[in-house]
């Protein structure tokens, strides 16, 4: 028997409509399906090693940045209450969020960008697809198949985008990207759910740093409004504090927003099945139009002044290097890879795996191994 979040919406994801597992395996007595995918992605290998991941800051620049790992639990934590608050499928919402950033390189966008010019000329690396790869092949645990056989649902999920050439090689979770169909409430419910934690982790860990002042922010209305407000509630509190009690104002802004135009949409797209969601011709989770306007003006900023920070980008130069010379080196003499990573076809994708998959520690204590004499 299917255990069932109570007072679900028709229109929600759930086991009854569920597309279902590629292998097919008998219920469980007591979870629901996607609690067992959630389930299955926290006990994975790539899960653990997100703690070690880059978000925007390198894993060992301190102890108080984001990490990919946190930065999963926050998307999962503001994914389950929009989809709390809207009768969806809170269980799918947080196995998405959790899966969503399996795929990362080390190093972040640096660390993706290197792979993808260094697997140009074979097929190329994008994190997304590799999420995907990840859970339906790498992670070898199971005795009777690949992967974690995941439901349908929660690979749409996983695969936010992805180019029509690709689409076409992936079967029935490509056939949304080539006919623009959506994906379940759930899924855009998590793909919004990502950008809301990372604007608002960025702006703080960018304070945090000091690569990103008060200043500067105060120019970004979304920020100087709140930021007002808690100055004249509460003068002379601590900076960190305000700071702090500014961004929880910006999420709670954001998710309100999310949570009241989407109940809004919908009652007016009235979706009775789960089939009328993914016809509905754009997505129904959408920001009203002043917050998306507010919310990507908050985007522009970050990439501007901390993404595209000098500092930053040093670290970006340095990481690139040492995914490219790791590549370089592996694809140059095989024999090198541990042995599950090679093979007798498809070398620079096994060389892919292998990078996509360390750590930023692991990578960096790799590339001292191969290139730094005297080290051994
Ligand atoms: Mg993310």
């Amino acid at each position: 028997m299917e255990i069932l979040t109570p007072n679900l919406t028709p229109c929600a994801a759930s086991a009854d409509n569920s597309r279902g597992r590629r292998f097919p395996e008998p219920l469980s007595a007591y979870r629901s399906e996607f609690q067992r995918d959630r389930d299955r992605i926290v006990h994975s290998i790539a899960f653990r090693r997100l703690e070690y991941k880059t978000q925007v800051f390198v894993n060992h620049e301190g102890d108080h940045f984001r990490t990919r790992l946190t930065h999963s639990l926050e998307v999962a934590q503001i994914a389950r209450g929009i989809a709390r608050s809207l009768r969806l499928n809170e269980d799918l919402a947080e196995a998405i969020s959790l899966a969503h950033d399996l795929g990362h390189t080390p190093f972040g966008h640096a660390g993706q960008d290197a792979l993808n010019n260094c697997m140009s000329d074979h097929g190329g690396f994008e994190h997304n697809l590799q999420s995907l790869r990840i859970v339906d092949k790498l992670e070898q645990r199971y005795a009777a198949f690949d992967g974690l056989n995941l439901c349908f649902e929660t690979r749409e999920g996983i695969l936010k985008h992805c180019a029509i050439e690709t689409a076409s090689r992936l079967g029935d979770l490509g056939e949304r990207f080539i006919e623009r169909t959506q994906p379940s409430l759930e899924a855009q419910i998590c793909n919004l759910a990502d950008e809301i934690a990372y604007n608002n982790h960025d702006i703080d860990d960018g304070l945090r740093s000091g690569l990103l002042s008060l200043d500067q922010l105060n120019e970004v209305p979304l920020f100087a409004d709140n930021w007002a407000l808690v100055k004249s509630a509460y003068d002379g509190v601590d900076e960190r504090r305000l700071i702090h009690e500014t961004i929880r104002r910006m999420i709670n802004t954001l998710v309100c927003d999310l949570i009241e135009m989407s109940e809004s949409n919908i009652s007016r797209c009235a979706p009775r099945t789960l089939d009328d969601v993914r016809q509905a011709g754009m997505p129904i989770v959408r920001f009203s139009e002043s917050i998306d306007d507010a919310q990507r003006e908050m985007k522009r900023f970050l990439r501007k002044n901390l993404y595209q920070h000098y500092e930053v980008l040093r670290m970006t130069w340095k990481t690139q290097r040492i995914v490219g010379d790791l590549f370089a080196a592996y694809l140059d003499d095989p024999r090198m890879l541990p042995p599950a990573y090679r093979g007798p076809d498809k070398q620079p994708r096994r060389v892919a795996d292998y990078i996509a998959g360390m750590t930023d520690r692991y990578a960096m204590k790799e590339h001292k191994r191969l290139f730094a004499i005297g080290e051994i």
